[in-house]
């Protein structure tokens, strides 16, 4: 199948409303290119040195989605293009990005990341974490990064109904924190779930946005 097909069928399943960020991690330039032909403008990196590179060679209207763990002392080399960073699973990372984004004169969107999955391999504030760093209320202080909405990722497990459950889980702590931090008119309004194996689940459970990688570029060599 080539990424043409992949990309006409996969938009044959995610309605128009919920945004498809194209993972093209490991792919190269030439892959991206072929679905940037197609329309596609919003592509999903997890390594700061391959997202800078690609942004350097690749055309300028590309959105730039930093979806992997982001470690502090990098955030100066995405800072100045980066579209959305997906993960942001610390105050102190979310303090750097608004001090980085502040030196370069910019207002970086953020997602912040919720542990929904089982396993503790994956990254992410609890509930817990995450309302008493609301609570706290320095967040509202920093004024170069906007707040968009929540991250996560689902258990990797072929239990449907335990994923299907986790993505709820993470839409109902969604509106809680809407409702109880943020304005019906701000900024906080996108719910990150779905990757190519639970994407269906996380649109039933109201994902606005799907991080799809391997259903587009095929597996990844890496
Ligand atoms: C790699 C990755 C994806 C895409 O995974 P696929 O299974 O290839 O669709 C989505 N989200 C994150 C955070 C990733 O690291």
């Amino acid at each position: 199948m080539s990424i043409v097909t992949n990309l006409e069928n996969l938009h044959l399943e995610i309605p128009q409303t919920v945004q498809l960020v194209c993972v093209s991690k490991f792919h190269p330039d030439e892959a991206l290119m072929e679905a940037y032909q197609t329309g596609e403008r919003i592509f999903g990196e997890s390594r700061v040195q391959e997202m800078t590179g690609k942004y350097e060679r690749l055309p300028k209207d590309i959105e730039w989605h930093f979806i992997g763990h982001l470690q502090k002392n990098k955030i100066k080399n995405i800072a100045p293009f980066v579209h959305l960073i997906h993960g942001v699973d610390s105050f102190e990372l979310l303090s750097e990005i608004n001090k980085q984004a502040l030196k370069t004169d910019r207002v970086i969107s953020c997602l912040l990341q919720i542990h929904i999955a089982k396993e503790d391999t994956k990254f992410g504030f609890s509930e817990d974490e995450i309302i008493e760093m609301l609570e706290e209320g320095i967040w509202k202080s920093f004024h170069n990064i906007k707040i968009c909405g929540l991250m996560g990722m689902a258990t990797f497990t072929d239990d449907k109904e335990q994923v299907s459950r986790e993505f709820t889980t993470l839409h109902q702590l969604f509106s809680k924190i809407k409702n109880k931090y943020f304005s019906a008119e701000s900024t906080f309004k996108e719910i990150s779930m779905g990757m190519s194996d639970d994407f269906h689940q996380a649109i039933d459970a109201g994902s606005t946005m799907v991080r799809v990688g391997s259903l587009i570029f095929g597996s990844r060599v890496v």
